[in-house]
C-alpha cells in the first residue's frame, strides 16, 4: 500500500552536492519520479545519468512535486531557496511537502518552516548524520523537526534514502540534535587525544592504554569505533594518514553552529567553544581538509 503511494509521488530535488547526488539517485533508484536541479550543469547531468529528470530551474522542479527535498550548504542558500520570487515556496503546488536536509542554523530552520507554515505548506528540517559513503549506501541518519504529522509524511521518503529516521520534536529540532550531538563528538575526539598524547609521553603505549580504558570510564565511541591513535582501530582515519571520513572543515561548521546557537540561547558551552578554536586552528594551519580525528595531530604537535 505504501508502497504503490510512494511510487506515484514526485520529487523536486535541489542542490545535488556531494550529499544530494547520490541520495537524488537513490530516491530514483526506489522508482520515484524525481525532477533534480543544481547551479552546476554537471550535477545535474549525473542525476539524470542516474535515473533523474533535469530541471532547468528550482520553479521546474518544484511545480509538479508532491514533495521538495532540498541539499545546500548553508542556512544562507535554504533561506534564499525557499523563499525568493524564483523559489520553492512561491512555486510549489497547493498541498506540497517540503524537507531540507541540509546542516544549518537553528534560526533559518525554524524561519523557513515559518515561511513555509504561512503559505500553507508543511515542511520539516530533517538533517543528516553518515558522510558520502552512508548517503551513497542508502544509510543516512536522518533527525527530523517539524509537526507530527509532516514527519509521518516524510517518513517513507527518508527510507528511501536512509535507515535511522528519528522525529526530534519541533520545528528546528533535527538542526538541534545534529549540533548537539556533534559538539559533543569534538569534544570527545579531543579529549581522547589529549589522553592518548598523555599516555604515551609518559611512557604508556596506545594499544595498552586502549585495551585498558576501552573497558573502563573512559570509554566512549571516540575511542572504541573511532581512535585518533593510530593502531587501536585498525579502521580508523588515523591508521591513513587522517584521510577523511568528516573532515575537521565540516566540523568546524557544525562547531559554529552550535556556538551560535549557544550564544543566542544563553547556554554555557565553555568546552564547545575551546573545542571550536581548536579545530579552528586546523583551518589556519591550512590541515582542514584532515579528517577532524586528526585534531591528534594539532595536540601532539605533530600537525
Ligand atoms: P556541496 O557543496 O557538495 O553541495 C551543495 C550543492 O548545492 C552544490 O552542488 C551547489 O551547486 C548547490 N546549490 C547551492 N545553491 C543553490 C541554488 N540556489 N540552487 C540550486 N543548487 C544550489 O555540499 P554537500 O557536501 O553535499 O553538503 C550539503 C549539506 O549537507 C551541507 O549543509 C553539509 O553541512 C551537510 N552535510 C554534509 C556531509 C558530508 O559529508 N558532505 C555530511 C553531513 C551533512
Amino acid at each position: 500500500m505504501r508502497i504503490g503511494r510512494m511510487n506515484m509521488t514526485k520529487i523536486g530535488f535541489i542542490g545535488l552536492g556531494n550529499m544530494g547526488g547520490p541520495m537524488a539517485a537513490n530516491l530514483a533508484k526506489a522508482g520515484l519520479d524525481v525532477t533534480a536541479t543544481d547551479l552546476s550543469i554537471g550535477a545535474v547531468d549525473r542525476a539524470v545519468e542516474a535515473g533523474c529528470q533535469r530541471g532547468e530551474t528550482v520553479a521546474a522542479a518544484v511545480a509538479d512535486a508532491d514533495v521538495v527535498v532540498t541539499m545546500l550548504p548553508a542556512g544562507a542558500h535554504v533561506r534564499s531557496v525557499y523563499t525568493e520570487d524564483y523559489g520553492v515556496i512561491a512555486n510549489a503546488k497547493t498541498g506540497a511537502l517540503f524537507i531540507d536536509s541540509s546542516t544549518i542554523d537553528v534560526d533559518s530552520a525554524r524561519a523557513v518552516i515559518a515561511a513555509a507554515a504561512e503559505k500553507g505548506f508543511a515542511m520539516v528540517d530533517a538533517p543528516v548524520s553518515g558522510g558520502v559513503a552512508a548517503a551513497t549506501a542508502g544509510t543516512l541518519t536522518f533527525m527530523t523537526g517539524g509537526e507530527a504529522e509532516a514527519f509521518e509524511r516524510a517518513k517513507p521518503v527518508l527510507e528511501a534514502m536512509g535507515k535511522n529516521i528519528f522525529h526530534a520534536g519541533a520545528a528546528g529540532n533535527g538542526q538541534v540534535a545534529k549540533i548537539c550531538n556533534n559538539m559533543l563528538l569534538g569534544i570527545s575526539m579531543i579529549g581522547v587525544s589529549e589522553a592518548f598524547n598523555l599516555a604515551e609521553k609518559l611512557g604508556l603505549d596506545a594499544q595498552t592504554f586502549f585495551d585498558i580504558s576501552s573497558t573502563a570510564s573512559g570509554q566512549c565511541w571516540s575511542m572504541t569505533s573511532y581512535c585518533p591513535a593510530p593502531g587501536p582501530v585498525p579502521a580508523a582515519p588515523s591508521n591513513r594518514d587522517y584521510q577523511p571520513g568528516f573532515s575537521a572543515a565540516m566540523m568546524l561548521k557544525d562547531m559554529r553552529l552550535a556556538q551560535e546557537a549557544a550564544h543566542k540561547a544563553k547556554a554555557a558551552t565553555p568546552l564547545g567553544a575551546q573545542a571550536e578554536a581548536l579545530f579552528a586552528l586546523m583551518e589556519s594551519a591550512g590541515k582542514d581538509n584532515l579528517d577532524f580525528s586528526g585534531v591528534m595531530k594539532l595536540i601532539n604537535g605533530k600537525l
